[in-house]
């Protein structure tokens, strides 16, 4: 069941819905008019509205040209479609989740670490920490499976709209100096946080109803990253990862990745003219261009 935390703004009155001020208006893709009292009406009961189909496949939606998340409210008139996995800005949705998670692994597992940012990018997503020492695969592999704990145990996603004061003293207490840094650059005197699990961030949105939407993921890599890509700050580490609604979509892309870094090994070593890989030989043959002292030589080897 998903919760949603909306709190009516200060100045809302209770009101008889004749009012067209106190009405949320929303046009469906098919054109259907529908109309909801309040100011602000939660997403997620527009999404209820619409039968148990929806409440059982939507994962976000796109409410005037925004994607929002079923914990989000929408005010006045637009249109709004209700998006299922299979929709392309729901991947997005998905892994901007999934970081969440990754954060909450990393928060268990090394709990002295600051949190900066974790977006979703192309094919995956990231999450930069500063922590004591760069991950090594060891930490990466705990992570991954500590993840699939927490996704296995089901994440409850939760929003809350707090004041900046609120977040100042929560993050404060916690030394999370780049979410104070964050926070001070959002505009208005509110912030939207975001629960995944126990793991509370300072975070926009949009993210999915729930995290066990993420059936398959995989934590990649990790590499050095600046905060706000800048020398003179300080140096974080970013994990690399990625995730998707169906394993064979991971394993698809996983496949592709294999592949790719496989032609990627070619075009070096015809490069450096260090090997050539000649497919009409039979596959899996490497010719390899060694010295021996006196002239290159060719050597045949299975790769
Ligand atoms: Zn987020």
């Amino acid at each position: 069941m998903v919760r949603v935390h909306y709190r009516p703004p200060p100045s809302f009155q209770p009101h008889d819905g004749a009012n067209p001020e106190h009405m949320v208006r929303v046009t469906l893709p098919d054109g259907e008019e529908k109309m909801y009292t309040g100011n602000q009406v939660p997403v997620s009961e527009v999404v209820a509205s619409l039968g148990p189909r929806w409440e059982r496949e939507a994962v976000a939606a796109v409410y005037s040209g925004h994607t929002v998340d079923v914990h989000q409210s929408i005010t006045g008139a637009g249109s709004i479609r209700l998006l299922r996995d299979s929709d392309e800005e729901a991947i997005d949705v998905l892994r901007h989740t999934a970081a969440h998670v990754l954060a909450h692994a990393v928060q268990e597992l090394f709990p002295s670490a600051r949190f900066a940012i974790g977006p979703p990018i192309e094919n995956g997503f990231y999450y930069d920490f500063e922590v004591e020492r760069p991950f090594t695969p060891e930490d990466l592999a705990r992570i991954e499976k500590r993840m699939g704990e927490l996704l296995a145990d089901g994440l409850e996603v939760e929003r809350e709209e707090w004041s900046k004061k609120k977040a100042r003293e929560h993050f404060g207490k916690l030394d999370q100096v780049f979410k104070l840094e964050l926070i001070d650059e959002i505009p208005g005197d509110t912030v939207s946080i975001y629960r995944v699990g126990s793991f509370v961030d300072l975070c926009a949105g949009p993210h999915l109803d729930r995290a066990a939407r993420i059936k398959a993921f995989k934590v990649l890599h990790a590499a050095g990253a600046y905060w706000r890509g800048d020398a003179g700050r300080p140096m974080l580490q970013r994990i690399y990862a990625t995730a998707f609604f169906k394993k064979k979509d991971l394993d698809g892309y996983l496949t592709q990745l294999a592949e790719a870094e496989k032609r990627d090994h070619r075009k070096l070593g015809r490069a450096l003219d260090l090997f050539e890989v000649k497919e009409e030989a039979g596959g899996g043959l490497v010719f390899w261009n060694l010295f021996d002292g006196r002239s290159y030589v060719r050597c045949v080897r299975s790769r």
